[in-house]
């Protein structure tokens, strides 16, 4: 059959100058216990981006291109992160596995911009094939974020409010629908761009309570906004995508012994709190970051979440996020 191709990278820096295609020979037959997939979709996500720069926590896992000159000489890295693949070879002794299967990647960092690969069948976790190849091949990073950050830190109840920026990332997406799907209401913020008022409808079809921009949030008056929207509730959970002073305006809208949760730093700009809101509001922050629950939870927790993100999906309350399938030739 044809040869494959992976997106690489020898050492780390810019992508757009250190990332090349490579193409490499059929896989050998599977070792015991592993097994040859085929990659359907490959998500780029953010953090993808920062792994090949070098500045994120978790580094990539050297990959072993058979028959391949290069891979010889120096250690070479396949990028990404997430992947939907289909198994097309198991080794001996797998038996939780066959081909034709869909599966994630339960390991960090394999490297998931690739054609084919091997594979452990124990960083391999079987997905239903009936929700479409985008869900399934989205569904490691940005829905279990939005679910995990929606579930862990506060108890909400029916009714009750959430404040949240960056609103219309792909977490963003899931934290509007998740909440929606539970009958909580979401208060969300997103970057002023020409068609806002778009943006805005889009992401209240998804279930969103209330839109505003960053901008607005700025407003001398926007607090007394919500109060009407909330009815004068207090917001009990704000949920941090970009950092800086955007997130100080937001956190000034959270009630009485409110958590905040910062998962992502898209502005790159530091976040900087009135001490009054601790004093006196007794708010509580978080760091919120998936890899860490995966490491900490067992691969039961982990199969219950998947399945509870799938059920969502099922009943047509969650959907995949906007996206764009790129096929690189
Ligand atoms: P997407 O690519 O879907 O969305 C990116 C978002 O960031 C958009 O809302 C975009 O707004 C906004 N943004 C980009 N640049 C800036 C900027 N300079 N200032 C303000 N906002 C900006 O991202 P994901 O949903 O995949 O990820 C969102 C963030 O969450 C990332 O930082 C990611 O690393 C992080 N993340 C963290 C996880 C964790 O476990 N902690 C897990 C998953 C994601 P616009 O449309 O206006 O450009």
């Amino acid at each position: 059959s044809c040869a494959n191709r992976a997106i690489v990278y020898g050492s780390n820096g810019n992508p757009a100058s250190t990332l090349f295609a490579l193409t490499f020979p059929t896989l050998p037959p599977p070792l015991p216990n592993t097994a040859n997939i085929r990659f359907l979709l490959s998500p780029i996500n953010p953090a993808d981006i920062n792994v090949i720069e070098g500045v994120y926590p978790s580094k990539p896992v050297p990959c072993d291109l058979p028959g391949h000159p290069r891979a010889a000489q120096a250690p070479l890295y396949v990028g990404g992160n997430e992947g939907l693949a289909e198994v097309i070879e198991t080794g001996e002794g797998v038996t939780e596995l066959k081909t034709g299967d869909w599966v994630v990647m339960t390991k960090a960092q394999l490297g998931t911009w690739t054609s084919a690969r091997n594979a452990h069948v124990q960083d391999l976790l079987k997905v239903p094939s009936d929700l479409g190849e985008a869900a399934a091949a989205t569904i490691t990073v940005n829905p279990p974020t939005a679910y995990n950050m929606l579930h862990d830190y506060v108890k909400l109840d029916k009714g009750d409010w959430i404040v949240q920026n960056g609103a219309n990332s792909a977490v963003g997406q899931a934290v509007i629908q998740i909440a929606a799907a539970r009958g909580w209401q979401t208060l969300n913020c997103i970057r002023n761009r020409d068609d806002a008022q778009s943006m805005k409808a889009q992401l209240r079809d998804l279930g969103a309570t209330q839109v505003a921009t960053y901008d607005e949030l700025s407003d001398k008056g926007f607090k007394e906004r919500v109060k009407s929207w909330t009815g004068g509730k207090s917001i009990k959970l704000g949920l941090n995508c970009v950092g800086g002073r955007v997130t100080t305006s937001m956190t000034r809208l959270l009630g009485q012994d409110a958590h905040l949760v910062s998962y992502g730093a898209m502005s790159k700009e530091p976040l900087s709190l009135p001490t009054s809101l601790f004093i006196f509001k007794n708010l509580t922050c978080h760091g919120f970051w998936q890899s860490r629950w995966y490491q900490e939870k067992s691969l039961q927790e982990r199969k219950q979440l998947t399945e509870a993100l799938f059920g969502l999906m099922r009943e047509g309350k969650l959907r995949s996020p906007e996206h764009e399938v790129l096929v690189i030739e």
